[in-house]
């Protein structure tokens, strides 16, 4: 194998710091070697694994730190492709030697149509987790709009402005404030800021309109979860508002879509088991958390699912150590 030092640089070098970097390339020269391979790991093992990545949009945006350069993208499933993990739609797990991976695309920003159609070319399933209410308003996220007006008041210092849409996201965990407050009093602080000026907002995503997701359902490679009607955390919904935002979700994917949806990914991974009586009976076979955690276990007899993280680092042996520290403390994953 050779490796492309400048090319690993040039990916990483707006996430990682030197010393990360450092690192990778040691894992990277040790990987090259031979060394700290997945399959091995798997060898020993004869648990079933089925990993879920999450990812976000596909972009190099500082202001969206969750995005992930298009090229690290297809390193990291190429890596795990490479590892023998068989690439899955949620429902066909069973029909697949494990090990198993499940691609899923959070918020379904329209800068990952791109790359999702290289994947429909290679014949690679996918999930995307969509709010329907804010598919339909061709509207934006409560939390980039917050940000957006965050970043005029803090005039454009991403990091404080990053610092203080944690602090809102911590009242709003704790019950102490709902969103629409939260929204109305930075509303008021930055009234200047008009709605386009707001859309073009380097904090604010573009998202995938129906027709651009009935494109990608179409394709037969492209599974729809859903993620509540604008992406309101489920715990800060009564039991009563969580069943009716689902049930409109579900008319709206079926009106639009003509599918039956029966994926729930949770917004900012938050979930307590209280609420998977409601989301089953709302036709939620699978729930899926974020809690950076693989599943050692028979994916399709899952009814909740963990995620790891897709950052594009797949590429270096980080993911080796990743698997190998889940398995050492994997007792505490059985179920
Ligand atoms: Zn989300």
């Amino acid at each position: 194998m050779k490796i492309d030092f400048l090319k690993l640089l040039r990916v990483n070098k707006q996430r990682l710091t030197m010393k990360n970097q450092l690192t990778m390339i040691y894992l990277q020269i040790n990987s090259a070697l031979g060394r700290y391979r997945l399959d091995k790991l798997l060898d020993n093992d004869n648990r079933s694994i089925h990993c879920v990545l999450m990812y976000h949009g596909i972009d190099s945006n500082d202001w969206a730190p969750l995005d992930v350069p298009e090229q690290a993208f297809f390193n990291e499933i190429n890596f795990y492709q490479q590892q023998g993990y068989n690439i899955v739609a949620a429902a066909s797990c069973d029909d697949v030697p494990r090990p198993t991976l499940e691609l899923t695309f959070d918020d379904g920003n329209k800068n990952i149509k791109a790359s999702l159609l290289k994947l429909v070319r290679q014949k690679i399933p996918f999930t995307i987790a969509i709010c329907p209410g804010v598919v339909d308003t061709n509207s934006i996220y409560w939390f980039e709009e917050l940000l957006a007006r965050i970043q005029v008041l803090n005039q454009n210092d991403q990091t404080a402005s990053i610092h203080e849409l944690e602090k809102c996201k911590l009242q709003y965990f704790s019950g102490e404030i709902g969103r629409d407050k939260l929204l109305d009093h930075y509303r008021s602080k930055t009234k200047q800021l008009s709605e386009q000026e707001l859309k073009n907002s380097k904090a604010v995503h573009e998202n995938l309109n129906w027709s651009e997701l009935r494109q990608l359902v179409d394709s037969g490679y492209c599974n729809i979860a859903c993620h509540t009607l604008f992406h309101d955390a489920i715990t800060a919904l009564t039991t009563e508002q969580l069943k009716d935002d689902l049930n409109q979700c579900n008319s709206m994917i079926e009106q639009e879509l003509g599918i039956m949806c029966d994926q729930f990914i949770c917004p900012f991974g938050d979930y307590t088991e209280q609420y998977q009586g409601v989301l089953q009976e709302c036709g939620y076979k699978r729930i899926y958390l974020s809690n950076d955690k693989v599943n050692f276990t028979d994916a399709t007899k899952l009814n909740v699912i963990d995620r790891l993280k897709g950052v594009g680092l797949g590429n270096f042996s980080a993911r080796y150590f990743e698997h190998l520290w889940l398995q050492n403390h994997s007792n505490r994953l059985r179920p």
